[in-house]
């Protein structure tokens, strides 16, 4: 997700200059620079929790996260449709933070429509190691053109897979068969369909996304 974090706009500093003290609801303690960190902590973690996208038509299309979603609803371009129940508060306003937003202009997706990204490469492969088959945190993983660069392998869906840096070391300059490695499955672009299997994976843990994922 820091890849993420990266690309969306500052949201306390240009869009709500009112939120630049922000905090999560009922978590505020003035008294000493431990729970101020321990504060601040936990209001990263949920301005990164997931929140669905859906298009002007109710069509799940994305899921991206908290504070981007909250930049979205500050520009306009989205409305919340379903609320968490925390809040984000600043002196003057609180926020109920969204579960699901919806996009009040259309937009179209084109059929593929994923950009070639290492955050979606981790996502396609659900931040699992292609060959030793073990789950990691984002931080953890690397990508690996499985027939290497050096080779001739090209920067494509097909030849990009997460892998666990201690797979990687291990496979080197090599093809997977060099090398004595299998790959979990085929690569294959990120499909609609493929992201509407993970929206539903991750829609697992909430609620509100239900109603719009599983029909
Ligand atoms: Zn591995």
């Amino acid at each position: 997700m820091g890849a993420n974090r990266q690309k969306s706009v500052d949201f306390r500093g240009r869009y709500t200059p009112e939120a630049a003290g922000a905090a999560v609801s009922g978590a505020e303690d003035p008294a000493g620079s431990r729970s101020h960190n321990l504060l601040l902590r936990r209001r990263a973690s949920l301005m990164q929790e997931p929140v669905l996208v859906l298009n002007a038509t109710y069509e799940p299309i994305n899921v991206t996260a908290v504070r981007r979603a909250m930049v979205l609803m500050l520009k306009g371009v989205a409305q919340a449709e379903e609320l968490h129940n925390s809040e984000v508060h600043s002196a003057s306003h609180a926020h109920r933070v969204p579960s699901v937003i919806r996009l009040l202009a259309y937009r179209h997706i084109p059929q593929q429509s994923r950009a070639l990204s290492r955050k979606n490469i981790l996502l396609r492969d659900r931040n699992t190691c292609q060959f030793c088959g073990d789950v990691f945190p984002s931080s953890e993983l690397t990508l690996d053109h499985v027939v290497p660069r050096s080779r001739g392998g090209r920067s494509s869906w097909e030849n990009l897979v997460a892998c666990c840096y201690r797979c990687n070391n291990g496979k080197g300059d090599r093809t997977p068969e060099e090398a004595g490695l299998k790959l979990a499955r085929r690569p294959r672009p990120f499909t609609l369909h493929t992201s509407r299997q993970l929206m539903r994976l991750i829609g697992h843990r909430d609620e509100r996304w239900r109603k719009y994922l599983f029909y």
